[in-house]
């Protein structure tokens, strides 16, 4: 990702569906303009979901995501078919594509019945549009709103276009602008972020989370100080003035509390994304179940990418170790990292995830309904980690205090 570019969790993403040979992977390269998908005459060429992070006129930044094809065969395919049906849990807008000539089958009805059900924007493409069908119109299922379908050929380039622009509008309204701590601050006030620089932080950068807010902050007129927990001491007495807030990563917490006066607010980096991503009230309730845990219990902890080294070994090693710490019982812990996340959550106690920072809202909102479906508490690294330091309620106590 350049420097400059819209993080993916906050892109648009197009989920585009179809059969094995329906043309999904040419209306892609049709639509982007860009040889992203392998297009093959050969049914199955995508066997994993492929997703790309473009400009996409007249949307903006979206990821377009080709997956599998829904027709699939034998072991691997039914696996394939799966994969195809996770990537509706973060699809924001989903394109059906269906191949004209063959018409609507089994598998577009089951695809556009899970897409109607989870209350996905969709637009179905019929695609080879150039292909003579002998005047028969295409069969639409009784289900599917004529206003979201169009003809296509991507062959001939008939109505590609309109296609893209039919796409656009279903992006959904903006609602409500949205703040990571913007809304916490005045103009003129100073931020202190507090950023250890240990073996876990990535080299030479920072991370999304930490850029975002610093963003945040200046947007809102706001002077950003970052500092590692080794230097904040040091800072907070040179600074002359108290800043309007701190924000640490959850790491530091019970060393950052302890350095910095209670009548400074503090919080952290996940607590502020909980809220940014709505998910704060659910995440504070989990991270209250560390209390409850009984010999026996299984936790899963849940990593929302397979690139471990932002957050290393807190999910595996350093998290277990505080819980059991903190419990003083006999634990069970399962793991899972990137786009895996189970159905059946039934079998555990409590689910920890991370922060989730490289998964859109909808992915996030989605583990996150399965658990309250199910009645499991769910809650983040850096709520756990503050409520078993004990000061749960002071890094939350600043999100109630919005500057008005
Ligand atoms: S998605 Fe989760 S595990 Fe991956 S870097 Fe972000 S917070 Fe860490």
């Amino acid at each position: 990702m350049s420097l400059n570019a819209v993080p993916s969790a906050d892109r648009i993403h197009i989920g585009i569906f179809g059969k094995r040979n329906a043309g999904k992977s040419s209306i892609i390269n049709a639509v982007t303009g860009q040889s992203l998908a392998i297009v093959s005459d050969i049914k199955g060429t995508t066997t994993d979901p492929v997703q790309k992070a473009m400009e996409l006129l007249p949307l903006g930044p979206v990821v377009i995501i080709d997956t599998p094809g829904l027709d699939d065969e034998g072991e691997l395919g039914t696996l394939r078919i799966r994969k195809a049906y996770q990537v509706l849990n973060k699809t924001d807008i989903a394109v059906l594509v269906i191949d004209r000539s063959a018409g609507m089958t089994a598998e577009d009805k089951r695809i556009l019945e899970k897409i109607q059900e989870k209350k996905i924007p969709y637009v179905i493409a019929f695609n080879k549009s150039d292909l003579n069908t002998n005047g028969q119109e295409c069969k639409l299922s009784e289900s599917a709103d004529p206003s979201r379908c169009i003809s296509v050929s991507t062959l001939t380039g008939e109505n590609i276009r309109e296609l893209k622009e039919l796409i656009a509008k279903q992006v959904p309204s903006a609602g409500t602008e949205k703040h990571i701590a913007a809304d916490l601050i005045h103009p003129g006030d100073f931020v202190v972020l507090v950023i250890p620089i240990d073996s876990s932080a990535p080299r030479g950068r920072l991370i999304l989370p930490q850029q975002q807010t610093i963003r945040d902050i200046l947007e809102a007129g706001g002077a950003a100080i970052a500092v590692r927990d080794t230097e904040l001491q040091d800072t907070l007495a040179r600074l002359g003035m108290k800043p309007a807030l701190v924000i640490t990563d959850s790491q530091a917490f019970k060393k950052v509390s302890a350095i910095v006066p209670q009548d400074i607010p503090l919080t952290s980096f996940s607590i502020l994304f909980a809220r940014y991503k709505g998910n704060l009230e659910t995440v504070v309730h989990g991270a209250r179940t560390l209390d409850l845990l009984q010999d026996g219990d299984k936790i899963l902890i849940s990593e929302g990418c397979t690139h471990h080294r932002q957050c290393e070994d807190i999910g595996t090693v350093k998290l277990p170790g505080w819980i059991r710490k903190h419990t003083g019982k006999e634990l069970l812990f399962e793991f899972t990292s990137g786009t895996e996340f189970p159905d059946d959550l039934g079998q555990y106690r409590l689910i920890i995830h991370c922060g989730g920072c490289t998964l859109n809202e909808r992915e996030m909102k989605y583990r996150l309904q399965c658990a309250c479906d199910q009645t499991i508490p769910i809650t983040n690294y850096g709520t756990a980690i503050a409520h078993m330091n004990g000061i749960l309620n002071r890094s939350i106590a600043p999100l109630n205090k919005r500057s008005s």
